[in-house]
């Protein structure tokens, strides 16, 4: 049976040329990179080529780089570490962050250790800057600003050389949240201040359970995982070798082709929601599609006598797309996102999020099977009696 992927925000699939340099790696590299022997030697080597890559595709230095299990420990790092060494006291952050950046915050809240406070957030998805700025201002406690780049469930972005500039205005830390937007967009670190920022290779076609956590030397942390000396006694146990030298490749091969790609997966997306508004009823685009992360489009649909079910007769029909955000199970809960932007919560949300493998052919085939399990939303149809 056909099947029509669009769920790349949840998790990419590997790219081919990845999957044959990791195999590869597989085969030649079996040392312990803290082996001293010729093995070890030689997947140390590898990890450091690694690291290097990364750095000089973010305007870093080597030192900045440290890998981790991916955008969840990076960001678990960032924010509690920052806290427990540098003496952040208040974290401003939004409503809108994903979960991993939430929970580790609430969990910050809980140990009293420092003060939350979330921004208000505009219908957009939009922190508010003109708050961000007052609070700044007004109160000059050791502050930490965490806030995504761009967000997993409505593609909103925020910009930020404002709130890099910001930060350094009032002598806050910044971390940004950069897992849906690593290797999709520029980074130059060197000219963008930022502490902390965090990424995850599968997300841009590279393995699962690596990612790694940019970490301005100006405020190195002492590790999250305690263990050996590895990753310059920043994390402990022995490195995700093939992993990590899968996420530099994956990262090498997304920013060749990043500017063919945004090109085809901006066409493929504008092409599914153009189709969108010409055949549906009262749909409603969530975030700010034409300025946001070209490669989600969040869509809601009005409820209809099958609109719970839409996930999973999208699914049997061989669509697989996700309600708000796939990232955390596999049940549909609800989104807090959409809920921060005071949407009219009886509406059905569906993250449409797309890759440079999606053709405006697997578009048609959505757009039918959409109609198949819509049939009320579709124009000129008239409404059933259900
Ligand atoms: N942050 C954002 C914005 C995400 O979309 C995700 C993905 O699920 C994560 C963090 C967590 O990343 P990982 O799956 O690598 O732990």
């Amino acid at each position: 049976m056909k099947r029509v992927y669009l769920d790349n925000a949840a998790t990419t699939q590997m790219d081919p040329q990845v999957l044959e340099f990791m195999v590869a790696a597989m085969n030649q590299y079996q040392g312990n990179p803290s082996s001293i022997h010729a093995e070890g030697r030689a997947a140390r080597a590898m990890i450091e080529q690694a690291r290097k890559k990364i750095a000089n595709f973010l305007g870093a230095s080597i030192g900045e780089i440290i890998f981790t299990s991916g955008g969840t420990e990076s960001n678990n790092t960032a924010l509690k570490c920052s806290v427990r060494d540098l003496g952040v006291r208040r974290i401003i952050s939004s409503p809108t962050e994903h979960h991993c950046v939430l929970h580790s915050l609430d969990t910050i809240a809980r140990s009293g250790m420092a003060e939350v406070k979330y921004l208000p957030v505009d219908i957009k998805g939009y922190p508010d800057m003109a708050v961000l700025e007052q609070w700044l201002a007004e109160d000059d406690t050791k502050t930490l600003v965490s806030l995504m780049h761009a967000n997993n469930e409505i593609g909103t972005m925020i910009n930020l050389e404002e709130v890099s500039r910001l930060c350094q205005q009032y002598n806050a830390m910044f971390h940004t949240d950069t897992v849906q937007t690593m290797s999709f967009f520029p980074f130059n670190l060197s000219e963008v201040k930022v502490n902390f920022l965090s990424g995850s290779a599968h997300k841009f076609h590279g393995p699962k359970g690596i990612g790694f956590l940019y970490m301005n030397k100006e405020n190195i942390v002492k590790p999250f995982i305690d263990g050996g000396a590895q990753e310059r006694n920043m994390r402990g146990g022995t490195e995700n070798l093939h992993g990590i030298i899968g996420m530099a490749k994956a990262m090498e091969v997304a920013i060749e082709n990043m500017e063919h790609n945004r090109m085809h997966i901006t066409a493929v997306r504008n092409y599914f929601k153009s189709r969108l508004e010409n055949e549906f009823s009262d749909i409603q685009f969530n975030g700010d599609p034409d300025n946001g992360n070209y490669k989600v489009l969040s869509v809601s649909f009005p409820a209809t006598s099958k609109g719970d079910l839409l996930l999973f007769n999208l699914d049997i029909n061989g669509v697989s797309v996700s309600g708000g955000s796939a990232c955390s199970s596999g049940a549909d809960q609800g989104s807090h996102v959409i809920a921060a932007l005071h949407r009219d919560s009886d509406r059905k949300t569906i993250r449409f999020s797309f890759s440079h493998d999606n053709t405006n052919q697997e578009v048609d085939f959505v757009i039918d099977q959409l109609k198949k399990v819509l049939p009320e939303l579709v124009k000129g149809t008239v409404a059933s009696s259900v």
